[in-house]
């Protein structure tokens, strides 16, 4: 492949052939067959548009990332084989910050880490969002995947507007009132005039985005965390049903996050081989026995209230009110009650009956994520079946699930906020994970009023013999049988993007593709109708 041309406009230290590069960026968490042959790191937008202009006149595919950091749905590794990595990374700009709006406008490989360290060397005024991924993740890549955190501005991309983006032809342009370029306004309307734009370069191949706007929120006079705990698993409905109207009557603005004992074991620690025996999967029963053990429930949640004082306490008794009678405990944890009991836990452990060490360990990375500050957390997880590695001996910011064969598949059903509803996806995804070989890691995210996330992983150790294999099969089935309930996913990865299923609207997308990228060279196969040309 002649890549002079790209050297030209780049520079040849940033068209990057090195093999073990090469491979790395071609290495997701489950098994893929695309390879990556050079990989572009334009350094601006123009750059962007000329590597744009020479894949159409050369004919090669191009694969924006923005990190690269998409675990479980195929991290860098783009869809369509000989397919060159359009890096982002060293687009790393805060372009602009009002601290009156309280929005920032950023690059792509602005990261989570870089962005909330930057507003708190503003005086912490505004918080953003995090979601639970490594903080090297990008604040734009997630945005553009319809990604979602834990604080009022979850939603990410409900919370984006004003995107610069690059057209497969290499031509610039704006989203919403950027054409009125005197207009600040553009950085706080969405919507533009006419059509709404903004949709189409999100899960999509229509455009290389290259700076969107970002909005914040104002860090609130008080927060309060609360907790909860359901023994049985019957409990579900009722619980979700009181989530729903808590958030649909505006007592609270975040999504709450409800997760099963599955999830919350393999957040705290590694596989429990010893209690198995060495067999997997982990069965119901030997998981009852374990959270009776360590003390949680076989559905466990979090979620948090912002704002001002009266209004915190105010809505404290509503929650109280409204899950007091259908979980197994609820605890709120605000910034002082936590301070206490950081300070004197060695006191109050025997008095509170519980080991508050224990339990402070396991909530502060929650009321972290509940406070948009990112956080490592979450990532020692797809460490979960992993024998040969301890997980807690790897440093935070040397955790890297492709390099270490972490098996990890996503699978993130759309479901309505209905308690039966909720019960019955989770039902399923348990029977068919449990008959499949693999623990049923489900989450639950009231991301609006109305609407559920599930996501559900399937963990495993690549280095198992056979194991990709059977993993990505199981996959495939439990993503079926989820299409078939009814249970349609919000988010594709690379293993699920040919799936046809999902393209309800494949006319219109086709005429779209045509209008945006008639040669198909930026991102063949990625959420598109054309995904069936991969062989291609
Ligand atoms: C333990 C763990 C926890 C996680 N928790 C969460 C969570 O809470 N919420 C969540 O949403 N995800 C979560 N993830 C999934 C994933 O890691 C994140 O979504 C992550 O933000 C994606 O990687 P990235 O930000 O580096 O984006 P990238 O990998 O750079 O981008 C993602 C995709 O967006 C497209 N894209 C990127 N940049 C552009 C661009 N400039 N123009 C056009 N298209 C572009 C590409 O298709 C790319 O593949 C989690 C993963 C793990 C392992």
């Amino acid at each position: 492949l002649d890549l002079t041309a790209f050297e030209q406009v780049l520079g040849p230290e940033h068209v990057v052939r090195q093999e073990d590069t090469l491979r790395e960026h071609s290495t997701a968490t489950f098994a893929t067959t695309s390879r990556v042959p050079a990989i572009l790191r334009p350094a601006d937008t123009a750059q962007v548009q000329e590597c744009l202009r020479l894949a159409q006149r050369l004919s090669i595919r191009v694969h924006p990332i923005s990190r690269g950091h998409n675990w479980g749905y195929g991290s860098s590794v783009p869809f369509a084989d000989q397919t060159l990595l359009l890096d982002l990374s060293r687009m790393n700009r805060i372009l602009d910050y009002d601290a009156e709006l309280g929005y920032v406008v950023i690059e792509p490989g602005v990261t989570q880490q870089q962005l909330y360290d930057f507003l708190q060397s503003q005086g912490g005024r505004f918080w953003m969002d995090a979601t639970g991924s490594s903080p090297q993740c990008s604040v734009l890549g997630n945005t553009l995947e319809r990604g979602f955190g834990h604080t009022p501005l979850s939603d990410h991309f409900s919370n984006s507007c004003c995107y610069e983006a690059v057209l497969a032809n290499g031509e610039r342009i704006e989203t919403g009132l950027s054409g009125a370029t005197q207009s600040s306004a553009k950085h706080v309307y969405r919507y533009g005039v006419g059509p709404f734009l903004d949709g189409l370069f999100s899960q999509s191949a229509f455009g290389v985005v290259t700076r969107m706007t970002v909005w914040l929120m104002p860090a609130p006079e008080d927060f309060c965390a609360f907790f909860f705990r359901c023994q049985d698993h019957e409990q579900l409905p009722p619980l979700i049903a009181a989530l729903r109207d808590l958030r649909m009557s505006g007592v609270t603005q975040s999504s709450v996050h409800v997760v099963n004992d599955y999830r919350v074991l393999s957040g705290i620690g590694q596989y429990p081989w010893t209690e198995t025996g060495g067999s997997t999967p982990l069965t119901p029963d030997v998981m009852r026995k374990l959270r009776l053990r360590d003390g949680f429930g076989a559905w466990n949640g979090s979620g948090a209230l912002y704002g001002a004082k009266s209004l915190v306490n105010r809505s404290r008794i509503l929650v109280q009110q409204a899950l007091g009678p259908t979980v197994s405990s609820l605890d709120f944890a605000s910034d002082r009650r936590v301070a206490l009991a950081k300070r004197f836990s060695k006191w109050l452990s025997p008095i509170v009956g519980m080991n508050l060490e224990r339990t402070l360990k396991l909530i502060e990375p929650s009321i972290a994520l509940l406070k948009g500050q990112p956080s490592y957390h979450a990532m020692r997880s797809v460490y979960w079946r992993k024998r040969d590695v301890d997980s807690a001996s790897i440093a935070v910011e040397d955790i890297d699930p492709d390099r270490d064969h972490c098996g990890l598949l996503w699978s993130a059903p759309v479901c309505p906020a209905k308690g039966a509803e909720a019960l019955r996806l989770a039902e399923l995804v348990s029977n068919t994970l449990i008959a499949g070989g693999f623990e049923p890691l489900i989450s639950f995210t009231l991301a609006s009023p109305r609407v559920l996330i599930g996501v559900i992983s399937i963990i495993f150790d690549r280095n198992v013999p056979g194991e990709d294999k059977r993993a990505l099969s199981v996959n495939q089935q439990l993503q079926a049988n989820l299409n078939a309930a009814g249970f349609p996913p919000y988010r594709l990865g690379v293993q699920s993007m040919y799936n046809h299923e999902y393209h309800y609207q494949s006319p219109i997308l086709e005429g779209l593709e045509m209008v945006f990228d008639p040669k198909r060279c930026l991102s063949p196969g990625h959420y598109s109708t054309s995904g069936q040309s991969k062989a291609n």
